[in-house]
């Protein structure tokens, strides 16, 4: 971990982007300052925990499309053959209902890495825990998994978890929940690591407790599942919504621009304009800020007058920090 001594380039940066900054987010930044903004709602996506180092399971290059399905543990040729033609089937319940070992087996090294907390908040999570502290967070929605928004303190009452959480272990069938410790020992000890090819074990199965089913699993909302669509109310007395790191192109987490009040302002962080479904006009956003979301959030606290505090806060927590984000914060 590099040392810290925390000193910006903020004039740099503040010279590159002042340009391009419209005046729509100076009024959004007096309107935090002056108290007017008082319930900032957060919509996340994966893209806030790139710079954590979590891998990209979704893109063309990423993990399912170079997954080679033969290392799993799937009997049915016709399974294979579906895998390849769409891995998404892997996350499928119908296929978990069918068979167990294939899910954990794909999740292994992540869920392994995630609950070793190799992977640290980004600065746009330490971004978002001040807001809590300035006490401006209403609540967050995220798509993420990985639970780092937890860990960095913020409430979990003020955190939905839209596609569930890696960090808790559930029977698909009965609900029960699964000891955790059990379940990492059993990941670790007793599900092959497909990334080790030389050295491939067999996986056991994982049997629910109380009903004996292979069921266990992290409690992810896998493909062909509800999702978790009980609570947006949390968006209806929103003032400001900040959409960052999410492609808005799966619902439910894409209808959230739309159940804010009409007086509340939309602003888009992220390193590419979403995905806008047919359902939401562009206009239904005040304000998109192209790049990355750390370095935007960063840019963010400077208008804010809040970087003395970022620093200070993200100084405390120095060790709970991902190091690429501790990086921007350093002078080279
Ligand atoms: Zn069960």
């Amino acid at each position: 971990m590099v040392d810290v001594n925390i000193k910006l380039k903020l004039k740099e940066m503040l010279k590159l982007n002042s340009k391009t900054i419209d005046n729509r987010f100076d009024v959004i930044i007096d309107k935090i300052n002056n108290g007017e903004i008082k319930k900032v709602v957060f919509l996340l996506g994966a893209g806030i925990s790139v710079s954590s180092g979590i891998p990209d399971f979704r893109s063309a290059d990423g993990f399912y499309n170079n997954l080679d399905p033969s290392l799993l543990t799937i009997r049915s040729k016709k399974d294979i053959e579906m895998i390849k033609n769409n891995p998404t089937y892997l996350l499928s319940s119908e296929f978990f209902e069918k068979t167990q070992l294939p899910l954990l087996e794909t999740k292994r090294s992540f869920i392994l890495e995630l609950l070793e907390k190799k992977y640290k908040p980004t600065l746009t999570h330490w971004f978002i825990r001040l807001c809590h502290e300035k006490k401006i967070l209403h609540h967050i929605y995220t798509q993420n998994i990985d639970n780092l928004e937890v860990q960095t303190g913020i409430p979990q009452d003020k955190i939905t978890q839209l596609h569930g959480t890696i960090d808790k272990a559930i029977c698909h069938f009965c609900y029960n929940i699964y000891p955790m410790n059990d379940f990492y020992e059993h990941m670790k000890n007793n599900i092959k690591d497909i990334k080790d090819e030389d050295n491939l074990t067999k996986s056991k199965k994982l049997l629910c407790n109380k009903c004996n089913k292979p069921g266990i699993k992290p409690d992810i909302v896998l493909f062909g599942e509800q999702l978790n669509e009980n609570s947006f109310d949390e968006t209806k007395d929103a003032d400001l919504l900040i959409i960052s790191g999410s492609s808005l192109k799966v619902s439910p987490a894409n209808k959230i621009p739309l159940s804010v009040p009409i007086e509340c302002s939309r602003l888009i962080i992220n390193n590419e304009l979403p995905f806008i479904p047919d359902f939401l006009e562009p206009d239904t956003f005040d304000l998109f800020i192209e790049g990355g979301c750390d370095e935007k959030f960063l840019e963010f606290a400077s208008y804010l007058g809040w970087t003395d505090d970022l620093i200070k806060l993200i100084k405390k927590n120095k060790k709970n920090i991902s190091e690429k984000s501790l990086e921007l914060l350093l002078e080279d």
